[in-house]
């Protein structure tokens, strides 16, 4: 099978659907692999690279007119629509159901188009969603030291503490897939960690990982406003599927906590579980609420495009190499996770939750 690759070309998305690691594994197998020139840029792999890999370098326009499927990132721009053709499989983040306008066009464009967020994974989970999950977790803690600092508007906390000093106190409230991992981060700082969540069986797993290093405790609205007054830094991590995320933490709460304390609100994607939040950019990432340092920004795996390329392919790869040995049509036959993933099928919507939400047939 042909595969291409275009450079990603969304505001700001630095990442690539394919590392020269995975290139290779598909040319190694027998498949071409078309690189649009530069698409490697923003994770420091150059043309050469990719060449070097097996690779050949061309226009997007001669990808989308020349190649079988199409492996990205995020969902394909108006541009990159235009281009696409009746056939072609497109493999990428889709997340159609908000999104009237792109739903529109691959219908109309005739493509196969598999969304890596409703690939499903054993137990209910959504695999080609977690690394992005893991990446988010660790960089909460980072994106909330730093804004912890005097000149970023914090109250000059050091979340590790110093041999005589007490460390920062850090909430986490979700113990999912990102609070599991920005607690992780926390508590390898030296901080003193309380993760809440309102699920019996994720707090039993938590208390059993993290033993005596990090505090468990149920959610409800008396324990929340509690560790949330006593923080330095709240992480919000919750998530109901398919819903926007409940405010948990009010304005009215912001009143008992410290000033220059900061709220890095990581479910800010699905609306935010604070009251005041706001999504923001890595370029202007917080605002001030109350005396409350506020970081709500919307994809923070962006920032760190190389680590998040890597992992986004670790668990991407498998299955492009599935659909391109197979074909479409007898990879999705064979694997109903990856099934789960048809979206769009050559001119109609075939995912349910979308068909719903835009009022589509199936
Ligand atoms: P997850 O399903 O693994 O975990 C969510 C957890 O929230 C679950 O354990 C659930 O029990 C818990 N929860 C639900 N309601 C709660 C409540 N009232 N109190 C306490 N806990 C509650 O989800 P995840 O992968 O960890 O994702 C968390 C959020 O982060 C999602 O909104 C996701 O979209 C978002 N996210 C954002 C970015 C970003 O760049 N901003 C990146 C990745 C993920």
């Amino acid at each position: 099978m042909r595969v291409g690759c275009p450079k990603e070309v969304k505001n700001h998305e630095y990442r690539v659907g394919l590392t020269p690691e995975s290139a290779h594994e598909l040319i190694a197998r027998g498949h071409e692999v078309w690189m649009e020139s530069a698409a490697g840029e923003g994770i420091g792999a150059s043309d050469g690279d990719y060449m070097a890999a097996g690779c050949t370098i061309h226009t997007a326009a001669e990808i989308f007119a020349a190649c079988d499927m199409i492996v990205k990132v995020k969902e394909p721009q108006p541009a990159e629509r235009a281009m696409l053709r009746p056939g072609q499989i497109l493999y990428t983040y889709l997340h159609l159901a908000p999104d009237p306008e792109q739903t529109a066009d691959l219908v109309k464009s005739g493509v196969i188009a598999i969304a890596y967020e409703t690939v499903t994974g054993p137990g209910h989970t959504l695999p080609l969603l977690k690394p992005m999950s893991q990446v988010a977790g660790r960089m909460a803690i980072q994106a909330g030291a730093t804004a912890l600092e005097k000149a970023h508007g914090g109250r000059g906390v050091l979340l590790g503490g110093v041999p005589g000093v007490m460390p920062g106190k850090v909430t986490v409230i979700g113990g999912g897939v990102v609070g599991f991992n920005a607690a992780q981060m926390a508590v390898g700082l030296g901080a003193d960690v309380t993760i809440l969540d309102r699920d019996p069986e994720v707090l039993e797993r938590l208390g059993i990982h993290f033993e005596s290093r990090a505090k468990t405790r149920f959610s409800n609205k008396a324990n929340l406003a509690a560790s949330v007054c006593e923080a330095d830094l709240v992480i919000g991590a919750v998530l109901v599927p398919g819903a926007a995320a409940p405010k948990l933490v009010t304005r009215d709460m912001l009143s008992c906590m410290q000033r220059g304390a900061v709220l890095v609100d990581v479910a800010i994607d699905q609306g935010g579980c604070f009251e005041t939040s706001h999504p923001t950019t890595h370029q202007d990432p917080t605002f001030v609420v109350d005396g409350i340092v506020h970081y709500c920004v919307a994809n923070m795996p962006g920032a760190v495009a190389r680590t998040s390329t890597y992992a986004l392919n670790n668990v991407t790869l498998p299955h492009a190499l599935r659909i391109a040995d197979l074909g479409w049509k007898e990879a999705l036959r064979r694997d109903p996770h990856l099934a789960a993933g048809l979206n769009v099928h050559e001119g109609h919507v075939t995912y349910p939750a979308v068909a719903e939400e835009l009022g589509y047939t199936l």
